[in-house]
């Protein structure tokens, strides 16, 4: 699935497009899905693709909604990041290839990581 940047600015809310589409981060704390604990899915904002389940979403302090584990193997790609001078592992959207956020090893059982992902870039699929 390719789009040019231009048409993602179209599809895409400003707040949205920076993150997806420019690597960016939301402040901690201000995404409206860290506190969210209803039933579903948690799908990609840009194309839809299914990320993450509702059943490995977890608090982990940091201000971020957060994710023990992915979807499938076609939820996500993984790509070392080594940007601000940090050894992060970047993750992406395995779809449409935007930033989701960064997954950490210092996370929850049974995987022991922490997908540390921005809300911007969710939408959400309740179960019924
Ligand atoms: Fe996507």
């Amino acid at each position: 699935m390719k789009k040019s940047e231009d048409e993602w600015k179209v599809k895409l809310s400003p707040e949205q497009f920076r993150v997806l589409r420019q690597c960016g981060t939301e402040p901690p704390f201000t995404g409206k899905y860290v506190y969210h604990k209803e039933k579903g899915v948690y799908v990609c904002a840009g194309c839809g693709n299914e990320l993450f389940s509702s059943d490995t979403k977890f608090d982990s302090g940091s201000g971020w909604p957060a994710y023990w584990n992915k979807v499938s193997d076609d939820s996500v790609e993984l790509k070392i990041d080594t940007s601000n001078g940090m050894n992060r592992t970047e993750v992406l959207c395995k779809n449409c290839g935007g930033h989701l956020g960064h997954v950490f090893e210092d996370g929850h059982a049974p995987t022991g990581l922490r997908y540390c992902i921005n809300s911007a870039v969710l939408d959400f699929v309740e179960s019924e």
